[in-house]
């Protein structure tokens, strides 16, 4: 057993203060990932700082038309904010089609994007793990990684990215706010995310301490006509083996906008920039949309057990973009 201290937070400043610190403390929020971690000896920090009492918790209108998503938004409240539902749909599936109920009830935003991978390895402190444990090599490069990602991989990690709500953030470009211990920063979206490269170690561009205060959503009006797709074992409580973000619009049968991004198969949140250009002023057919798929996906690299991501991402585009030109409202 290893003693935890545990204090609760009133205000940001004295958050940031104290987890920025002590290099052995870290933040708590709605505990649904940070107290399995801490019960499997993943992660041992000293200290844990309770955030919930932080006023983060907000959806607030932006002057520029968009909308901010409070850092300890709950994933439950956010999904039945009807703005939201109305403005981004795309955000708002992507939510309820994550967890559970109970999970989502407890689940903060920030925490769902500071979420650790789920690869097997990882969690098992016997296993060699580069992202756990920095030079001990990948356990999942020759073993059981069927969930494992096909894209954005390196030789020293090929765990996926397990958020929902991040792959429709980065269809969207959104923005993270965050405060301390240095400036307060935006940061787009796709730069909050790294690749694994020769670092795994390192998911994320923050300093220690450094708290996710909000998300904004730009104002995209073509985000009204958006959905979030998502592939998995089965139909409730589990994490993407494929999943696709899309906002499209189509005008005199040509596709005039669009924006995607691919959940569960790569190592970071995908933004599907290939496919987007394929698509961009193409006819909205099936046959410009399984251009966009293989243009996507021609960089996809398997590892054994997973080769069936990459058909499966394919087709999980194209149906996507499918349902898309079948939905009224995309002209
Ligand atoms: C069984 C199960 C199934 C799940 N299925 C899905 C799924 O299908 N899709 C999906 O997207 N997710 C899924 N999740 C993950 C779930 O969404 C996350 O556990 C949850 O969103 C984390 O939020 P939290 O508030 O509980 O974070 P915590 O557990 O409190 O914290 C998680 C991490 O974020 C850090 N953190 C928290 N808040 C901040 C902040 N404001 N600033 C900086 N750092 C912060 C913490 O220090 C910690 O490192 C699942 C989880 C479980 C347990
Ligand atoms: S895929 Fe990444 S998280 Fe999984 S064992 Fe390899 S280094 Fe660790």
């Amino acid at each position: 057993m290893r003693p935890v201290s545990y204090s609760r937070a009133t205000d940001v400043d004295t958050a940031i203060g104290t987890v920025s610190a002590d290099p052995e403390s870290t933040f708590l929020a709605g505990g649904t990932t940070q107290v399995d971690l801490l019960r499997i000896y993943v992660e041992q920090p000293r200290r844990l700082v309770d955030i919930n009492d932080l006023p983060l918790n907000r959806i607030e209108e932006l002057p520029d038309g968009g909308l901010r998503l409070g850092g300890l938004a709950r994933m439950s409240d956010v999904a039945e904010e009807p703005e939201l539902v109305r403005r981004y749909p795309m955000v708002a599936e992507a939510l309820l089609l994550g967890a559970s109920p109970q999970l989502r009830n407890m689940a903060t935003l920030a925490g769902n994007l500071m979420q650790r991978v789920r690869c097997t390895y990882f969690r098992d402190t016997e296993a060699a793990c580069n992202k756990r444990a920095p030079g001990t090599g990948c356990s999942a490069l020759d073993g059981i990684n069927r969930g494992h990602a096909v894209l954005g991989t390196s030789e020293h990690c090929i765990a996926t990215h397990p958020s929902d709500l991040a792959v429709a953030l980065v269809a969207l470009d959104a923005v993270v706010q965050t405060e301390g211990p240095g400036d307060a920063r935006s940061i787009p979206i796709d730069d909050f995310f790294l690749l694994p490269g020769q670092t795994p170690e390192r998911e994320h561009p923050l300093a220690h301490g450094e708290l996710v205060t909000g998300i904004d959503l730009p104002p995209t009006p073509v985000a009204a006509r958006s959905r979030y797709i998502k592939i998995r074992d089965r139909e409730s409580y589990e994490f993407a083996l494929a999943s696709v973000a899309v906002a499209m619009s189509v005008d005199g049968g040509r596709i005039s906008e669009v924006r995607l991004a691919l959940g569960g198969v790569a190592t970071k949140p995908w933004r599907a920039r290939a496919a987007e250009q394929v698509l961009d002023g193409a006819p909205a057919t099936t046959d410009s949309f399984r251009r966009a798929a293989e243009a996507e996906l021609a960089p996809a690299v398997p590892h054994g057990m997973n080769a069936f991501k990459i058909e499966l991402a394919r087709r999980t585009i194209i149906r996507a973009l499918e349902q898309m030109t079948q939905r009224e409202g995309t002209t």
